[in-house]
């Protein structure tokens, strides 16, 4: 099993959590990472986790996000995942969300954060190749540019603007100590 508790801010162990991450070399050690992602992130459920967040600083990500019938909207990307991303280019229209983090007080916080609504980025999947996508559902970019901060030593709370920490708000039920698979 290589189901991790999420890495939590503020918690020694939590520590990579701001730092940048080292890029991958050996993709054989990518496969391993991407795989405890995935186990991770369906065990304790969420839309993207990123390689820092179960204590190992290198630059990988994945997301997971498929139309639900409670939310028909979101994009059908599946699994995917983003080794050596780095975002090319963001579109100037933005929209403003409330997020939260499975490193974040056990996803029970939730702020609201301006993301741009597409964006361009480059990476490496699974097998080595390099591919340059644009993505343009907002909520893709939104989980994409989550991640790729993790990767840069950066969680939501530090892209909020001050204002807004007047209306973070606390979710106790989503605690992912107290159950898996957040649906
Ligand atoms: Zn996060």
């Amino acid at each position: 099993m290589a189901v991790i508790l999420p890495k939590q801010i503020g918690a020694p162990e939590g520590e990579l959590l701001f730092r940048t991450s080292d890029k991958i070399t050996d993709l054989k050690e990518a496969v391993k990472i991407v795989n405890a992602l995935k186990e991770t992130l369906d065990y304790y459920g969420g839309v993207g986790l990123a390689a820092p967040q179960i204590g190992i600083s290198k630059k990988v990500f994945i997301v997971h996000l498929q139309p639900t019938k409670d939310d028909s909207d979101l994009p059908d990307v599946r699994w995917k995942e983003y080794i050596n991303p780095e975002i090319l280019d963001v579109s100037s229209e933005n929209n403003v969300y409330a997020e939260g983090c499975l490193s974040v007080f056990y996803a029970t916080l939730y702020g609201e954060v301006i993301r741009p609504n597409f964006l361009k980025i480059k990476y490496l999947d699974i097998n080595g190749k390099e591919h340059i996508d644009d993505i343009y559902h907002p909520f893709h970019t939104r989980v994409v540019l989550h991640e790729n901060d993790h990767l840069n030593g950066k969680v939501f709370l530090q892209q909020m603007k001050p204002d807004d920490f007047a209306r973070l708000h606390w979710e106790k039920d989503l605690d992912i100590r107290n159950k898996s698979k957040m649906e």
